[in-house]
Order: structure tokens, then sequence, then C-alpha cells
């Protein structure tokens, strides 16, 4: 689905991500796992079309999209969530219904009532405003605006920043709900525990890919567990 091919890309003269090469298919999690700093939000802003690329090549659907605006990525099926995607001045609801005019599927409240089966804390708060949410409750919304839009590809920039280890392992439990639902994603975290929804994991580093490989084989590998897991 996703083919990136020898990407650099950065800001201004400034080089951020280097010769980066890979690949998601149909139905798949790609977890790109990297320290603060590593270039991941870089990499995956370059996808989604909000930083320059300077050279290489990006397919989408077997069509080079290296050229294209981000809103012409987004009508594509490339959504990236960004918690700026939320609009503070209107309610819960509201928001969902916006993410949901995207997806030409079905009824709005018939799949409102499925999201509120996956995010049953939402339902308290469809009429109140998005901006008295708390950070854990916004990441909850907009996984649950990327579940009604039903994107092709969803990007994930470090949904576990800033949150509880208790509301980690339930974003990485959504995370799991999405990939049931078939929605192909490559999610960028310096949190391992999202190794365990992943399909493939690309470890990044300085802008560079270090290591890629199956979840098992990242998983065990002495170099990760000393750096993510702090396993001496
Ligand atoms: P974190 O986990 O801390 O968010 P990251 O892996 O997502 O880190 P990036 O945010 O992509 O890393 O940053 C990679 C490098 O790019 C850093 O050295 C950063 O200073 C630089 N950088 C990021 N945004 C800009 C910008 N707008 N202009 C110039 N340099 C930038």
């Amino acid at each position: 689905m996703l083919k990136v091919e020898h990407i650099y890309s950065g800001y201004g003269d400034l080089k951020i991500i280097k010769d980066v090469t890979f690949d998601v298919n149909n139905n798949e999690s790609v977890l790109i796992l990297g320290l603060n700093g590593a270039g991941k939000t870089t990499l995956l802003k370059s996808i989604a079309g909000f930083v320059k690329i300077f050279s290489g090549k990006i397919l989408f659907d077997n069509k080079d999209i290296t050229d294209l605006d981000a809103y012409r990525r987004a009508k594509s099926g490339i959504t990236m969530i960004m918690e700026q995607a939320i609009f503070p001045d209107l309610t819960v609801k509201e928001n969902m219904e916006i993410a949901y005019s995207k997806n030409t599927k079905s009824n709005f409240n018939k799949e409102l009532e499925d999201v509120l089966k996956s995010f049953p804390e939402l339902k308290a708060f469809l009429n109140i405003k998005a901006q008295a949410l708390s950070g854990g409750q916004r990441k909850m919304l907009s996984m649950a605006m990327a579940l009604l839009a039903r994107p092709k590809l969803l990007i994930l920039d470090e949904p576990s920043s800033g949150l509880s280890p208790l509301l980690v392992s339930r974003i990485v439990k959504y995370a799991g709900l999405l990939k049931e639902k078939g929605i192909t994603m490559l999610i960028a975290e310096q949190n391992p525990s999202f190794i365990e929804i992943a399909d493939r994991v690309i470890v990044l580093e300085s802008g560079i890919i270090k290591l890629m490989g199956t979840t098992s084989e990242i998983a065990n590998n002495n170099e990760v567990k000393k750096t993510f897991f702090q396993v001496a």
C-alpha cells in the first residue's frame, strides 16, 4: 500500500531523514521505534505531506505521491492523527461528525454507537466542548475520530506521549482494536509496549533506519532491549 523509497527530508536545508526505505502492506501495522529526536515525527510528516522531501519517492496505492500536497494525500486516504486535528470549540460529538464526513460507508449514528462501545468513556463527554478534555481523553477522541474516518492508512505519532502507564496500556489496546478493524497503520513511538500490536518494527536513529524486522526479531534484539526496555 505504502512504499517509501530512499527518502531524504527535513527543514530548510537541514536533512533529518536520510535514505529511508520501507513499505507498509495492506492490513499491516508497522511500528517506528525511536528515542527523542530520532526523526520519527519528521518521517511521519514527510509521508503525510507536511515536511519537505528533498529526494526519493513515496508511492501510495501504486501512485507517486511524492509531490502531492498534504490535503491531496489526505483525500487519497492517508490520515495522520494529530491532537491539533481536534476542534476545541466544537463538542466531542461534532468533532466525531467531522471525522465521519470523510467516511462514505454507512450511517453516522450506527458508527457512533459502534465507536462508543470501544471508547465508552467518551459517552459522558459527547455534548461537551473538546477543549474541556484531558490529554488522555483527547487521545481517545482522536483515535475514535480515526475509527470513524476509516482511512486507508492511519498514521499515529506517539499516541502514548504524556500518558500514565495505565492509559498507555489502554491506548495500545485501542490501537489493537483499530488493527482488528482492518485499518492499516504506521505508528511512531518510543514506548516499546506498541510492539505487541505491530506486525513489523523499524528502529530509527538519527534519521536513519538502524534495524528492521519482525516483531519477535526486534523484541529479542539485545540492543533494542537495552535501549527501549532498559534491560541490562
Ligand atoms: P520526539 O520523540 O522527541 O518527538 P522525534 O523522533 O519525533 O522526537 P523529530 O521531532 O522528527 O524527532 O525531530 C528530529 C530532529 O529534527 C530533531 O533534531 C529536531 O530538533 C529537528 N526538528 C524538528 N522539527 C524541526 C523544525 N521545524 N525545524 C528544524 N528542525 C526541526
